[in-house]
């Protein structure tokens, strides 16, 4: 990418303040959290993230007037660049900041946009994504989650799973099946939910990595307000289908920025041990060098040159502050840098060599490598799986017929 004077500029203004305030009490938080290890320090991550929002650096790819900062897709990129360069711990608010927020700028209601926008941009409330369920996660139209109204409100009943976050999140964006009898894609609505509230339960699931990012949640007739409805009524489909593009598309960039840290650290530890001699390795490690380049080289220009986003207006492009990226290409990236991170997950086990099947201690205190190594096999798997994905570039790239269904 180039970057102008102005860009420059701001990335300098960046790098001083991040500089000058990852200092003190926000010292020791370098490094802190990311896939596998949310966990880690999340009181003092909401510190620093609220320290963050006070001085401008959340949602600066949104509109102005709500609350985002209107930056320019270069700066963006510079913000995520320079932000993963400094070490500062990984941000909480992603799903509200990176999922909901966009959505609610695209589709939701001025009302939606006045009361939920400036608390992500504040990091105030989180947020939670209720899509996926015992009986739908690839099928997600299967969801069987269902609300109906009652006076004012949505009552709501049903299960959810693997629900990252679920354990710190003020909200959830729920996918429920709003009319009964409804098959498939029909019927569905996008409900916010608030998830401080008795009939909701919220279960950890321990993950192979030893910790519990995500959860089973279950709905015993909690409620929601009437309004709190993204889209029309039953067309909760083409909302969460917005949203999905967005995760698969945009919301990856800063993701591929702490790749590249990750990258950088594991061939620093090949140079300092035998993997640096060993002329298979050796291959395997530029082959990664390489195969970040082109990954971001391709998102990049995808991200730049696309007008509006997937899946309609407010996936990104025009008017939502962010660059856009058709639903193809959202799925070619996703499968790029799916595989490529599960790689480097299994590489650097390699370059650790026979260090990599001891825990550090006991009864299961992991290494950051063999944490990288076992969260990234969740890569293929979560925001749409691999196999979903090229189901998605065969029908709408590659214009083939669509996939039989018993
Ligand atoms: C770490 C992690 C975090 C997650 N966070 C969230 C979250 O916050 N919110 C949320 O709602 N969900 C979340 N998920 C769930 C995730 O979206 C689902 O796991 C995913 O969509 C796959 O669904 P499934 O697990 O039910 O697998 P299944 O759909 O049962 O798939 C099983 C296997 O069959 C393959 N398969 C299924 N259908 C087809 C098909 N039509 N063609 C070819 N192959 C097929 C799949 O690729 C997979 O290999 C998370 C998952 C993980 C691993």
């Amino acid at each position: 990418m180039r970057f102008s004077p102005q860009d420059e500029e701001f990335r300098g203004r960046l790098r001083q303040w991040l500089t000058e305030n990852l200092t003190g009490r926000f010292a020791g938080l370098r490094g802190a959290g990311g896939p596998g290890r949310e966990h880690e320090a999340h009181a003092e991550r909401m510190a620093w993230n609220r320290h963050l929002a006070a001085a401008g650096w959340t949602c600066l790819g949104w509109p102005a007037e709500y609350g985002g900062h209107g930056a320019t897709f270069a700066q963006q990129v510079i913000f995520h660049e320079e932000y993963a360069r400094s070490g500062a711990p990984a941000r909480v608010g992603y799903m509200g900041e990176e999922l909901l927020g966009p959505t609610l700028i695209a589709l939701g209601t001025p009302e939606q946009r006045r009361r939920f926008l400036p608390p992500i941009a504040a990091v105030t409330e989180l947020w939670c994504q209720g899509y996926s369920e015992p009986g739908a996660g690839s099928d997600l139209a299967a969801v069987a989650t269902a609300a109906v109204l009652d006076g004012d409100e949505w009552v709501i009943t049903g299960q959810k799973v693997w629900t990252s976050q679920a354990q710190v999140a003020d909200w959830c964006f729920v996918l429920a099946r709003t009319k009964a009898g409804s098959r498939r894609s029909q019927g569905l609505s996008y409900l916010l939910v608030p998830m401080r509230q008795a009939a909701i339960t919220v279960r950890p699931i321990r993950q192979l990595t030893g910790t519990a990012e995500f959860n089973e949640v279950f709905f015993d007739g909690a409620r929601t307000e009437r309004g709190l409805v993204v889209g029309e009524v039953g067309d909760g489909w083409r909302v969460a289908q917005a949203t999905l593009a967005i995760e698969r598309g945009v919301a990856t960039l800063g993701q591929q920025v702490g790749f590249r840290r990750e990258l950088d650290a594991l061939i620093d530890l090949a140079r300092r041990g035998p993997a640096a001699a060993d002329p298979v390795l050796r291959d395997k490690i530029v082959r990664a060098w390489i195969g970040l380049e082109v990954m971001q080289a391709y998102a990049l220009d995808t991200m730049e040159n696309a007008g509006p986003g997937p899946g309609g207006p407010g996936t990104g492009g025009p008017g939502t502050g962010r660059p856009g990226m058709p639903g193809a290409e959202a799925s070619v990236t996703k499968l790029l840098w799916s595989r490529w991170h599960r790689g480097l997950g299994e590489l650097a086990m390699e370059v650790e060599g026979t260090r990599s099947m001891v825990a550090r201690g006991a009864p299961y205190d992991l290494g950051d490598w063999q944490r990288l190594f076992l969260f990234s096999r969740a890569d293929t798997i979560y925001g749409g799986s691999d196999e979903i994905q090229r189901n998605i570039i065969a029908t709408r790239a590659l214009g083939l017929p669509r996939q039989p269904r018993p």
